[in-house]
This record gives C-alpha cells, sequence and structure tokens, in this order.
C-alpha cells in the first residue's frame, strides 16, 4: 500500500509546526494588563510590569480563548491526551502582536495588543521591532513534515512573506482569498482559502474557520495513515475532505490508532485484554455516603483510560497499543469510584464509528463497566456545537438516544449563550426554554423511565431564574443550569439565590462544568443537588505547579521528562545538530534512573535535580528551568504518603510528567484527592483553602475568577 511507504519508518518522527495568531479575548484579563505602549517601552520595562502580574502568568497555549485558538487547541489536545502522542508530536507557535512569535509553553502576562487594526506602516515597523519576519523565517524553514499556517491578513503581512522564504517541509495555510492573490508562489505551499461559503459549509463562523479546519486537518492526520500524502497532492481537495470529518469522525483518535488501524499502521497491532472488560461492584461504603443527600459530583467521561499492566520501565504498552478493549476507567483500579456518578456527552459516545457501534450494543453502563444501579447523565455536549446556528439534535433523536444507551438522566438540548454568540442570545435563549419544553412533553408521551434534566441558559442572575420558573411550571423535577464555567463565584451565588426563590424544595438543580470547593457547601444550601467537573483530572497535565495534588492540601509540580523519541524539542535538538540522538536518550535514561533510585532512598535532591536540569537544558535551553517547584516536589515526595491505590502501586511514575499512563494515573489520583475534599466540605469539615487552592477549582477556562 501507498500509505505504508512513509507511514513504515518515519511517523515515529512525524513533525508537526502549527502558526497560528493570538486573539483577544484571553483566559485572564486584568484592568492594568500590558498594552502596546507597554511593550514599545522596551524589555525591561515589561519585565517590570510582567512582575505585577505574576498572578496571571499563563502559558501562551492556555492564554486565549477566541473562537480559532479554542476550536485549534480541541483538535490538538484530543490528539495529545487520547492518543498517549504515539506517532505523533507536534509544536505549536503563537504570533502576538506584544511578544511576537512564541511557543506555546512560553508563561505570558495578558496583554491588549493586536496587529489586526495597524495600519500598514506602523504595521511593518512593530513586526520587524519584534523581528517577526525574522523569527517566521527560521522557524518555518526546520525541517517540518507539515506545517500548518492560520494567520489572518495583518498577521500574514507581519511575518513579509516573500519568494524567498524558504519551507522546510509541505506546507498548508489558510487564508482569505484577498490575501491568497497576494502571497507569491512557494515551493513547498500549499494554499487553501477560505471564505463565507466554507464558513457555512463547516458550520463555524468566519473568526474560527481557521482554527475549525485546522482541527479537523489534524485529526484526520491521526486517523488515516495516507493523509500526508494526499495533501502532498496538487491536485487533492483538501476541503472536501476536511468536511468528510463531520460525520460523526470528530475525533477517532484512541479508536482508529488501535483496533480498527490498517495494516500499513506503524503501530503495533492492539491485543484486547479480558482481563479489563469486566464491571464493577459497588461497596456499601460507597452506596451510603452521607454527603450525597446534599450534592452529587459527575465526572465527565472523555476515554479516561490507562494500560493496567503498562511498563512503566521499557515505556511499554502491555497490549501492544491503547483500545478500550485493554485499558481500564478509574473506577476500576480504586476499591470505590471517586465519584458519585458519570456524564457522557454525545459527541464522547459518537465520536468513532466503533465507539458508536460498541457504546449501541453494550448500553452505556457496560461500556463504562459499572453496575446498572451506577448513576449516568447524558447531555448533547453544547459546546461542540456552540458557533453553530441550532444545536443539531432534533429532540426526537436525542430522547430516542438516551433511550437506548439506557442514561439514567437526559438533558434537553441547549444552546450555549456566551460572548461570541451574544448578538443571537435572546433567540438561544427561547431556542432552549422551546427544547426543553418539548424534550419534556415527548417524553411524557412515550413514557420513559429515565429523568429528564431541563438545561437552562442565560446571560445574568435574572434571565436564569425566569427561565427556571418556567421550567418548573412545565412539570421538570430537575433542571441544570449551564454556561456559568467562566462565571466568579460571587455571581454564581447570586445566580442561584434568585433560582432558588423559584425553585421548590424537591426540584434537583445541576450545575454543568463547575465544582468550586470553597463555595460548594453553599451552593448545596442553595438548593443545587449534582455538579460535574474534570478540573482535578486534568490539572494533571495542564498547568505547572498544581500537577499532583494532595491530602493535605499542598499541591505540587509534576516532573517533566518528555521521550527523547517523541519530544518534539529533543528531536529538533538532534535534526539541527546540537546534540546526538544517543547523548539526548543517555540523559533521558539517567533522569529516569536517577529518580528511581531518589525513590528508594539513594541519592540526594541536589543530584536528582542536577541531572534532570542537564536533561531539560539539552532538549530546552531556551527555557529557565523552573527547578523550585521540582525541589519542592523531591523534597516532600508525597508520592510516597498517598494512601490512593494508585500512587501505592506505581509509587514515583504517578509524578513524572510523561505520556497517557503516568499523566493520566496523576489526574485519577488527584480526583481520589478531590472527592475526599468533597465529602468533607458538604460534610461541614473545613478544607483547606486559599488562592491556590481556589484555582485548581477552576477550569481552565475561567482562571480569572476570584
Ligand atoms: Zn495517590
Amino acid at each position: 500500500m501507498q500509505g505504508g511507504k512513509f507511514h513504515s519508518g518515519s511517523i515515529k518522527h512525524l513533525r508537526i509546526l502549527i502558526i497560528t495568531s493570538c486573539t483577544g479575548e484571553k483566559t485572564v484579563s486584568p484592568p492594568d494588563q500590558l498594552s502596546l505602549l507597554d511593550f514599545q517601552q522596551g524589555a525591561a520595562h515589561v519585565r517590570a510590569r510582567e512582575r505585577e502580574l505574576k498572578e496571571f502568568f499563563t502559558p501562551a497555549g492556555e492564554i486565549y480563548t477566541g473562537e480559532q485558538h479554542v476550536r485549534l487547541m480541541r483538535g490538538l489536545s484530543a490528539l495529545r491526551t487520547c492518543s498517549d502522542l504515539r506517532p505523533l508530536d507536534s509544536a505549536l507557535w503563537i504570533l502576538s502582536a506584544g511578544y511576537g512569535l512564541i511557543p506555546e509553553d512560553r508563561k505570558i502576562a495578558p496583554y491588549e495588543c493586536t496587529f489586526a487594526t495597524m495600519k500598514t506602516r506602523e504595521l511593518r515597523a512593530w513586526a520587524d521591532h519584534l523581528q517577526v519576519p525574522k523569527e517566521f523565517r527560521s522557524t518555518v524553514a526546520q525541517p517540518y513534515d507539515l506545517t500548518l499556517i492560520l494567520l489572518g491578513d495583518n498577521y500574514l503581512q507581519a511575518c513579509q512573506l516573500d519568494d524567498k522564504v524558504k519551507f522546510g517541509g509541505l506546507t498548508v495555510l489558510f487564508c482569505g482569498q484577498g490575501q491568497a492573490k497576494k502571497i507569491p508562489r512557494l515551493p513547498n505551499v500549499r494554499i487553501v482559502t477560505l471564505s463565507n461559503a466554507e464558513a457555512k459549509r463547516f458550520s463555524c463562523g468566519l473568526v474560527g474557520l481557521k482554527g475549525e479546519v485546522a482541527s479537523r486537518l489534524l485529526q484526520k492526520l491521526a486517523a488515516e495513515n495516507d493523509a500526508l500524502l494526499r495533501l502532498k497532492d496538487p491536485a487533492f481537495n483538501v476541503l472536501s475532505w476536511l468536511d468528510e470529518a463531520a460525520l460523526g469522525a470528530s475525533a477517532p483518535l484512541r479508536e482508529t490508532k488501535s483496533g480498527s488501524a490498517p495494516s500499513s499502521s506503524p503501530r503495533e497491532k492492539c491485543r484486547a485484554n479480558p482481563a479489563v472488560d469486566h464491571v464493577i461492584q459497588l461497596a456499601p461504603s460507597w452506596q451510603d455516603k452521607p454527603h450525597r443527600q446534599k450534592l452529587r459530583y459527575f465526572i465527565p467521561e472523555w476515554d479516561d483510560l490507562v494500560d493496567p499492566d503498562y511498563d512503566f520501565l521499557n515505556d511499554q504498552h502491555s497490549g501492544g497499543s491503547s483500545d478500550w478493549s485493554n485499558e481500564v476507567y478509574a473506577h476500576q483500579m480504586y476499591p470505590e469510584p471517586n465519584y458519585d456518578g458519570l456524564l457522557m456527552s454525545r459527541a464522547v459516545a459518537e465520536k468513532s464509528k466503533k465507539k458508536k457501534e460498541r457504546i449501541n450494543a453494550l448500553g452505556v453502563h457496560r461500556f463504562l463497566r459499572v453496575p446498572r444501579e451506577f448513576p449516568i447523565m447524558g447531555d448533547c455536549g453544547a459546546f461542540d456545537y456552540i458557533m453553530e446556528e441550532k444545536p443539531p439534535y432534533p429532540t426526537e433523536d436525542v430522547l430516542d438516544y438516551y433511550t437506548r444507551l439506557d442514561f439514567d438522566y437526559g438533558v434537553s438540548v441547549d444552546h450555549l449563550i456566551v460572548t461570541a454568540t451574544e448578538h443571537q442570545k435572546k433567540f438561544r435563549y427561547d431556542l432552549t426554554i422551546h427544547n426543553a419544553e418539548e424534550f419534556l412533553k415527548e417524553h411524557r408521551k412515550a413514557g420513559l423511565k429515565w429523568e429528564p434534566i431541563g438545561a437552562v441558559q442565560g446571560w445574568d442572575a435574572e434571565s436564569y431564574a425566569k427561565a427556571a420558573a418556567q421550567y418548573v411550571k412545565m412539570g421538570y423535577r430537575y433542571i441544570g443550569l449551564g454556561g456559568l464555567v467562566r462565571t466568579a463565584s460571587p455571581e454564581i451565588l447570586r445566580t442561584l439565590r434568585m433560582v432558588h426563590e423559584v425553585v421548590p424544595k424537591g426540584v434537583g438543580i445541576h450545575l454543568f462544568g463547575l465544582a468550586r470547593l470553597k463555595v460548594i457547601r453553599q451552593m448545596a444550601d442553595l438548593g443545587v443537588t449534582s455538579v460535574d467537573s474534570a478540573s482535578a483530572l486534568r490539572r494533571a497535565w495542564l498547568g505547572d505547579d498544581d500537577n499532583y495534588w494532595t491530602l493535605s492540601g499542598r499541591h505540587f509540580r509534576a516532573i517533566r521528562i518528555p521521550e527523547a523519541g517523541k519530544s518534539f524539542r529533543a528531536k529538533r535538538m538532534v535534526s539541527e545538530g546540537r546534540a546526538s540522538g544517543d547523548e539526548v536518550a543517555r540523559k533521558e535514561e539517567q533522569c529516569l534512573t536517577a529518580l528511581r533510585r531518589f525513590d528508594k532512598g539513594k541519592g540526594s535532591v541536589v543530584d536528582v535535580l542536577a541531572t534532570i536540569s542537564e536533561y531539560d537544558h539539552l532538549i530546552t535551553p531556551d527555557r529557565t528551568m523552573i527547578l523550585e517547584g521540582i525541589r519542592e516536589t523531591l523534597e516532600a515526595k508525597p508520592w510516597k504518603t498517598c494512601p490512593c491505590s494508585i500512587c501505592k502501586r506505581d509509587g514515583i511514575e504517578v509524578i513524572i510528567f510523561r505520556g497517557n499512563n503516568r499523566n493520566r494515573r496523576r489526574g485519577f489520583h488527584n480526583t481520589y484527592v478531590f472527592y475526599q475534599f468533597l465529602q468533607k466540605a458538604l460534610n461541614g469539615e473545613a478544607v483547606p483553602s486559599g488562592g491556590e487552592q481556589d484555582r485548581n477549582q477552576l477550569e481552565l477556562s475561567q482562571l480569572v475568577t476570584p
């Protein structure tokens, strides 16, 4: 097979470069954020201002919340978290109008500054000052297998593309038709023009369109072995190909890479492990938990599975490659689940053809390997169609879906009201209410047994309360408030107070996407009966200084030991001749050995730090290593005292930041810690709090919340 030629040896070294633009919307926007004026005053001034904004420091890859960035990151993070990075390596660079061209892990302060509004001459001068043309040229000249460029007109201008720019590998450049005419013909570059027609075709506003198509392309790359070969063919229609992704194949990474991978796949075939496919039993201690009288904690399920027999010493999957048939869920690894229920979105359930077939055949309980009495809530995942005019699911179809998969709770089809869709807020509000009404009516008519939850959207406390009152009147016994993830706690409490006034006792209230320990008791007192959140899980691999949580309330930095064979930076060092492959691999091995020896009481903190810093310096010479956080981790050895079954078994491996099997285990451990605190908080006991703690409760998208 032709595709095999490309993949058989080289996929392990597949290098992807993505260059995207900064967006005005950011996770943090303090009033005194940096402005163009600050940047114009030079580096020393910027550093001083950054010190003032220290608490808002965020990696560039996480700071932007504009549509393009969010959509792009969805594709990218699907790759990273679901595929454990095996065949893929990617480097995201962001063209910032304040900082210039920067890698995604560079921590930056929030700023307000864009190329989009600059006049040509000002733009040129400022781009030159930031050395954008020079940095752009040296970055794209590297021998990448694929480069994606997602820059708006002014951002492209800042790069000053001319016929002298050399692209080191196949490059796909997305831009508007006008801009396409101005770009010189360049070897290796394929221009894909996007217009309103494509916005319509991909159900996505123009603002986020580049992010959407790039995200689809990344998913295609993971799913199809000959994707790169196709892209190289000038006659190949890229947009039609990406359009196919809409048909339920939005992120088939884990599934496709394993079981159904064609024979040309470089990945080892996955072998099923019959021992993993069993339904857990619920211990009486779990069934009688008193906190549940007040509030239940659901965890969203996003294919969070690990290999129970993972070989940490050789970094090998026991089943060849990862698949549902050889991996376990968190609740299979603990004596009892660290949550009171699961929440599964339709987009997740129907993520790939194979998964859809499995879940339809088994039902959602058997698929997730929990007994029938374990509560599972289903929703339609409003974030997945946020930019579409209407939700893609008709009510009738959704009722059938919840019934077929045997959910315990089904949420009516809502439509999110966010800043980006501000102009449609009334339309979306009314649509959500209308859907809820139809949902309940049809549910009754069909005499369905699962409990319907009426999804409420709104834009302030008053609008939420008004809708809630209507739902009660319709006859709902359970309502769910959505769209509050980015709202500050005081405003959420104000909303709850107003909702509480119109919702009688006995009607349950679910809060979607947030579970903040600091206010959880207050929320319960205001009538909230359930919440869901995956923050604890995801902090394990998002963010820097709070990857590993402990029962003492302290949070620790996980120790990053990138896999030499997979790390983009490590490979770049080798490809640029700055280090030999052997040298990188040797240093990597030394780090792992030093850590394991340290765990056994051999070697000092100083020695281990020196070894780690040497490796880190070798592969990331441009980054100042944050040794202090690692020193704290090593000195406290928190993995040694954690009573959870994962830490007891896998010990120090859990705190090493490296691949799915360590990172997700750490996430499961964090969920265990979170659940302990949640129970305490609801039972009226004090839980560790303070700024750090509160921050950890927040979803990534709302770090700004006080
Ligand atoms: Zn643990």
